[in-house]
């Protein structure tokens, strides 16, 4: 793919670690070190102030502010109104200073730098010997965690162990309003960092109310324009407290202390932190609630919270982790994305979900994508499957606003967003966000998908088959039949791969919008069947006619589907076969990323593709297509595709595997896994590609254990890469917890809690139990090459070499 590494931290299974501060790293590192709760999230930036580059992040999932989209000639339907994560309340606000100078990482000597992410326990650690102008020594320790068992509480414990002297240090602890959202007039894609300019980067907050009351320090933020009140407070504790003292200012409150400093001992101070919000016109409220939680939390400590904490983590570990032996790095990478995943989202709120970048950056706005129900929706079924039903009810929510939009743009139906905080398309690239009408057809994937693995009929009757309809509602109203064959199609779209842009009949968009045709009107039958009360009501709620599910049928049926019927590839839209040829590979680096470099018409003109799209149809639907089918389609599309978008080469790894090119999987399965964490596409320093993450865990699950979820039950198809000794994971199906532990010789299966499960292992029908069942994999692994695992499948057939494990 033509991606370099830039690796600089330390490889460790359960930690990311840096040795030593870089500035020109500065912000890649911020990204990094990213904390989140799902409820909110921070960069990891220096909490003790500092003056060089960086970007002190603190975002609340789902708080935004609006901006306007600026277009100066304006045309109906064309958004101008775009929601963003703002950058809220630095609660971790602290300046320390010793015998009046000021600790500052930009100026101040330091030496034994180290910083270290503990995934294990989700638990951020810094630690360096601050070298004092007058000679004093003293090393600084800082803590910090986010409470994954109380969303609202932000932890930090500061520790000071003078090396060579006794005396005091001033700590100033605050809550601070007044930071500034860097990308507050727009994001220039042609830009380092997509920054207009930092310097009018904004604050978007007023502080209508500051209060200190039985030592805890309470601040309440308005965001000026979509009015979200957000609470925010703080209790202290401290070992060497020696005075303490309230001061505030405009955006700003908390506590200056002095501290005593003993030599050989060791001074803490702890902060607690409480959080709450909501869109409201009654602040006082807001800050009411925030006060009750203060209240609720009286008696905890730092050490109560991190105990609950770490163990909250551990626990999770034990159905999220995938081991992976004899691949150092590859493990760090896909556990940094197993724990972004997690830490971003883990389906406590259905008001909230998964931003792109999750709370980590203002790039991409904050905002959510069709990623969440395309890439992400498999890790949460198959690790959290209640989180995977909060996301969809996340769209539930949001069907108002989708009908609305639908209606903007003179159709019917549920019209999704391309991207979105509150449920409105905030897409200020007009093109992308009205071209691409592929998300609602995500979201009706995303439900079959669910349903399917989770057999949870109660959502599907009610609020699925609601969004079923009124998305079926929409594609009927937006396509239209061709003049020339009779053929339904959708015209003017764009597809995933967003290289092309107004285009006729996207396969991709119309085989999904067919499937969802298709599973509506079955959904629909079964329930008129089997429950016909909740039939009945579904109809009155939505106003279904009779003659809207026979026009669905019909054009399921007449779906245009282009494909050269010679070569069996399906063309990525009308007309694409006939587009010149540009040679991706021979792209030099220097223009890579395309965009930043390729007038942004020019893009649009080649086959070049940006991200998988045909191809994805391979893998959500295998079992529609044959081994030679995907492999034509593969290679024609592989050497077509720059992988300019993140979420692309997982993709690419999982039929890669599938069709025996086990390097070529293992190279893009290196990409996924190490995504930010090598910095492969220079711009982690914007925030981790927390969505794309998601292909870490299914190149794994999906691309060398061979998992499928089309068919009627579970089918796998294991392959060890040559450079692993063995690999494991688990998956929580339908109240079981299935474990696959594969290694050179054999891949085993196993329940290791809850009922039999029955699944397909290389086509062969198997019944998993607690027993377990194994397959001897050596002769397997020696086969290699272009449709080996079609070999494997054969061998199978005819040899015994899957028995179940001696009891
Ligand atoms: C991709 C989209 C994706 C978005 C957010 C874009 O670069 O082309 O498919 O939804 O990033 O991840």
């Amino acid at each position: 793919m033509g991606k370099t590494a830039d690796r600089y931290l330390k490889i460790d299974p359960w930690r990311v670690i840096e040795e030593g501060f870089d500035p020109s790293r500065g912000r890649v590192s911020e990204s990094m070190f990213s904390l989140a709760n799902e409820f909110m999230g921070v960069r990891g930036y220096f909490e003790e102030g500092y003056s060089g580059d960086h970007l002190l992040g603190s975002y609340f999932n789902n708080l935004y502010e609006e901006m306007e989209a600026q277009h100066p000639q304006l045309f109906k339907g064309i958004v101008t109104r775009v929601c963003f994560g703002v950058n809220s309340v630095d609660w971790l606000y602290t300046r320390i200073s010793v015998d009046g100078e000021k600790l500052d990482l930009a100026y101040s000597e330091v030496s034994d730098f180290k910083r270290c992410l503990d995934m294990k326990n989700g638990v951020l650690t810094r630690e360096f010997v601050w070298h004092l102008k007058n000679g004093k020594k003293l090393k600084v320790s800082f803590t910090r965690f986010l409470s994954m068992v109380r969303a609202a509480v932000g932890a930090q414990r500061i520790t000071f162990e003078p090396l060579n002297f006794s005396g005091s240090v001033q700590v100033r602890s605050g809550l601070d309003f007044s930071i500034i959202h860097e990308i507050a007039s727009g994001w220039n894609q042609t830009k380092e960092g997509g920054v207009t300019d930092p310097k009018v980067g904004k604050n978007f907050w007023t502080c209508p109310k500051i209060e200190y009351q039985d030592g805890a320090v309470s601040i309440l933020g308005r965001t000026v324009k979509s009015s979200h009140y957000l609470f925010s407070s703080f209790r202290i504790d401290s070992n060497s407290l020696l005075s303490s003292q309230f001061f505030e200012s405009e955006k700003l409150a908390g506590r200056d202390c002095v501290l005593e400093l003993r030599q050989g001992g060791v001074s803490c101070f702890d902060k607690l932190s409480f959080h709450h919000w909501k869109q409201t016109a009654d602040g006082d409220s807001v800050f009411e609630q925030g006060k009750n939680i203060l209240r609720q939390n009286a008696a905890l400590t730092f050490e109560t919270a991190l105990k609950e904490h770490v163990q909250y983590w551990n626990k999770a570990w034990e159905t999220i982790d995938i081991e992976i032996d004899g691949d150092p790095e590859n493990q760090q990478g896909v556990r940094f994305s197993i724990f972004n995943l997690h830490q971003t989202y883990h389906g406590v709120d259905s008001h909230l979900n998964i931003p792109c970048k999750g709370l980590t950056a203002e790039v991409y706005f904050g905002q959510i994508f069709w990623d969440t129900e395309t890439y992400c929706m498999p890790f949460y079924m198959f690790t959290n499957p209640q989180a995977a039903r909060n996301l969809l009810l996340y769209r539930h929510r949001q069907l108002p606003q989708a009908l609305e939009r639908a209606r903007q743009l003179d159709c019917v139906g549920a019209r999704y967003p391309m991207c979105t905080l509150d449920g409105t398309e905030s897409c200020a690239t007009w093109q992308h966000g009205d071209f691409e009408i592929h998300v609602s057809v995500a979201v009706a994937y995303a439900i079959w998908h669910y349903t399917k693995i989770t057999n949870d009929k109660e959502f599907l009757y009610d609020q699925g088959i609601e969004m079923l309809l009124q998305i079926c509602r929409y594609y009927a109203s937006r396509g239209e039949y061709s003049p020339l064959n009779g053929e339904f199609g959708l015209y003017g779209v764009m597809g995933p791969d967003e290289y092309h842009m107004n285009v006729n009949n996207n396969c991709y968009t119309n085989v999904m919008v067919k499937k969802a045709f298709e599973f509506t009107l079955a959904v629909i039958e079964e329930m008129r069947q089997k429950t016909p009360h909740l039939f009945k009501a579904i109809c009155a709620r939505v106003e279904l006619k009779k003659e809207e599910l026979d026009d669905w049928r019909q054009k399921a049926g007449k779906m245009r589907i282009p494909q050269d019927k010679n070569t069996g590839v399906l063309e990525q839209h009308d007309g694409y076969f006939d587009l010149p040829e540009v040679d991706v590979k021979a792209i030099p680096e220097s223009q890579i990323p395309i965009y930043k470099h390729w007038a942004y018409v020019r893009i649009f003109r080649y086959k070049m593709i940006k991200q998988p799209d045909v191809l994805l149809l391979m893998l959500f639907y295998s079992n529609d297509y044959s081994l030679d089918i995907k492999g034509a389609n593969y290679e024609y599309y592989e050497s077509r595709c720059i992988h300019e978008s993140s979420l692309s080469p997982g993709v690419h790894s999982i039929l890669a595997t599938e069709l025996g090119k086990h390097d070529e999987a293992y190279e893009f399965f290196r990409y996924m896994a190490r995504l930010d964490l090598d910095n492969f596409n220079k711009n982690t320093d914007q925030g981790l590609h927390v969505t794309s993450m998601s292909g870490a865990w299914l190149n794994v699950v999906y691309g060398f254990g061979g998992l499928r979820t089309d068919g009627d039950v579970l089918s796998f198809s294991p392959w060890i890469p040559r450079q692993w000794n063995a690999f494991r994971f688990r998956l929580l199906y339908r109240g079981s917890v299935l474990e696959v532990s594969v290694n050179k010789e054999v891949a085993e299966f196993s329940i290791v809690q809850g009922k039999p499960v029955q699944v397909k292992i290389y086509d062969k029908p198997v019944l998993i139990d607690a027993k377990g069942t194994k397959i001897r994999l050596t002769a397997i692994q020696n086969k290699t090459g272009k449709f080996a695992i079609q070999e494997i499948k054969h061998e199978l057939s005819c040899n015994k070499s899957l028995e179940p494990n001696p009891a």
